[in-house]
């Protein structure tokens, strides 16, 4: 019996480590494209994001800066404070971690922020694009992620049977466009789908981004199967985990990414790539 490959999102964060320094290169101002971290409150995961978020812009040569606010602020000074981070010339793009506390309209936040400093794909326009197949759109980083290690890993997309289970604005809705767009058949399962097991079992690829801890086992899993495991979940003994048991699959697929050390590596990279991106846009817009 072949033995299940492991998808390392670390490999694949090279390769984009590699074009994120083309970018650099191709640059001509000779400044550092600079991210924006805009939170409110201090959520452990949150700053576990920022701090991971952090690390990588600063590997990749890239500026990062935080811009912290107290979970009570109100509605009116976080879109004051908002605005301005929006408007300042010294930032190349805005990574807002969400959700925001009640008392704040996100929606108004997510119409609000300039798409071309969006590097997590929440504005209506950058979403738009998205959903258009329109390249010169940014998704969000963990959707693109997931296409990243696909590509990484050489594995044909085109005409495959792809399960997502999730639904949501951040991963399964976007992923299943980007996925649309590399012409793979896709199948999208939530909350509400009648026999999940055998919607993933029928998958080429599954991917899984439900935000349950090792919901999917052998069941959901047909043999040879690619698995991405989106899920960041702790689970009982207060390890980190997916929301695939990885033990459970080993007989079944034929790759799977870990968690940790798979998919979420890859998307701060993703984000390091967007703002090189974002700096190299803007400025040959301003070079008309
Ligand atoms: P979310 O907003 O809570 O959405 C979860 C989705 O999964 C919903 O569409 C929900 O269906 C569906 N779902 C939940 N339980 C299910 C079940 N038992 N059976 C079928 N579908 C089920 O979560 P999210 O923000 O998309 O995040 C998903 C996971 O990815 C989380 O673990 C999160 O931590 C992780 N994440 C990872 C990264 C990364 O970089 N790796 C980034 C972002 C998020 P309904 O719509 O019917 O409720």
């Amino acid at each position: 019996m072949q033995e299940m490959i492991p998808l390392k999102g670390a490999a694949v964060s090279a390769k984009l480590k590699q074009e994120v320094q083309d970018g650099l290169t191709r640059l001509h101002g000779g400044h550092t494209p600079k991210l924006a971290i805009v939170r409110v409150g201090e959520k452990p995961d949150d700053m576990a994001y920022e701090r991971g978020a952090i690390k990588k812009m600063q590997n990749f040569g890239l500026d990062a800066v935080t811009y912290s606010f107290p979970e009570m602020i109100s509605d009116e000074d976080f879109k004051q404070e908002f605005r301005r981070i929006n408007e300042n010339p010294e930032i190349t793009g805005i990574l807002l971690l969400l959700p925001l506390p009640g008392q704040i309209c996100q929606k108004e936040i997510e119409r609000m922020i300039d798409p071309a400093k969006d590097m997590d794909g929440i504005s209506p326009m950058n979403q738009a694009k998205v959903f258009a197949g329109d390249p010169f759109g940014y998704a969000p980083c963990t959707a693109e992620a997931v296409i990243e290690v696909l590509k990484g890993y050489e594995i044909p997309i085109e005409g495959k049977r792809v399960t997502i289970v999730g639904r949501s604005m951040v991963v399964g809705k976007p992923l299943s466009m980007l996925l649309l767009k590399e012409n793979a058949t896709v199948t999208i399962c939530h909350t509400r789908t009648r026999d999940l097991p055998s919607e993933c079992r029928h998958a080429e690829i599954l991917v899984a981004a439900a935000g349950r801890a090792k919901m999917l086992g052998a069941e959901a899993v047909g043999k040879g199967a690619v698995v991405i495991d989106v899920g960041i979940n702790v689970d009982a003994d207060g390890k980190l985990c997916g929301d695939v048991d990885y033990e459970a699959i080993k007989d079944a697929a034929a790759m799977a990414t870990p968690v940790p050390g798979g998919v979420g590596a890859v998307t701060t990279a993703v984000l390091a790539k967007h703002l090189v991106r974002a700096a190299l846009e803007k400025e040959s817009s301003e070079r008309g």
